[in-house]
């Protein structure tokens, strides 16, 4: 939500082909060379399409996140048939994907069999524009809250993005901050507070 609207990703058409078959309730979980080459291959570019940050709340992949989730927006369980779809994947911290998502319900309308007409209760990573949702506050760094000056649904998407995924907590807020802090100084002074803040005691 903090990177600007994602660009969509794409496997290669023969693999795509191969692991539609597999979109089926219990599909993501299949041992086959098909899902295994299918994960294996999209989730490094996720992550650099992500600029190797969590895609809902932010947080750097490589600040002390000890594991990197592939989430699906519309859930797996109740949305079998896009479970493949690269535009229903994301990269995400554990926190975002297991604590505060994990299988709640985000579509608000699947009728449509083209994934991108379909509406969301949240903002969507890949079809909608953070910045037409949310604004920050510039006087007290890193908090966020939703734009003022929009319509009913995009406001009630954006209010239940920021509570879904604690976008205003103040763990979110010291961190968003830091960042700020990091690169608004020289990288050489930078990397030595950071060496130094990591330094342990012996
Ligand atoms: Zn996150």
């Amino acid at each position: 939500m903090f990177n600007g609207k994602l660009n969509r990703v794409q496997v290669d058409p023969a693999l795509q082909n191969r692991v539609n078959a597999y979109n089926k309730y219990g599909g993501w979980g299949s041992q086959c060379n098909a899902v295994t080459e299918f994960k294996t291959t999209i989730k490094p570019l996720l992550i650099k399409n992500q600029s190797g940050l969590c895609a809902y709340c932010g947080l750097d992949f490589n600040d002390g996140i000890r594991q990197i989730h592939m989430d699906h927006i519309a859930n797996k369980a109740n949305h079998t048939t896009v479970i493949y779809n690269p535009d229903n994947l994301v990269c995400s911290c554990p926190r975002c994907n297991m604590d505060f998502k994990e299988d709640i319900e985000t579509v608000t309308n699947c009728t449509s069999s083209d994934y991108s007409k379909w509406e969301f209760n949240i903002v969507h990573p890949y079809f909608d524009d953070p910045a037409d949702f949310f604004e920050y506050d510039y006087i007290t760094p890193g908090f966020i809250r939703n734009k003022k000056g929009i319509n009913d649904v995009n406001r009630r998407k954006a209010i239940n993005t920021i509570r879904l995924f604690e976008l205003d907590s103040d763990y979110l807020l010291s961190k968003r901050k830091e960042k700020m802090f990091y690169n608004s100084v020289p990288k050489s002074i930078s990397d030595i507070i950071i060496k130094i803040s990591r330094y342990k005691r012996r």
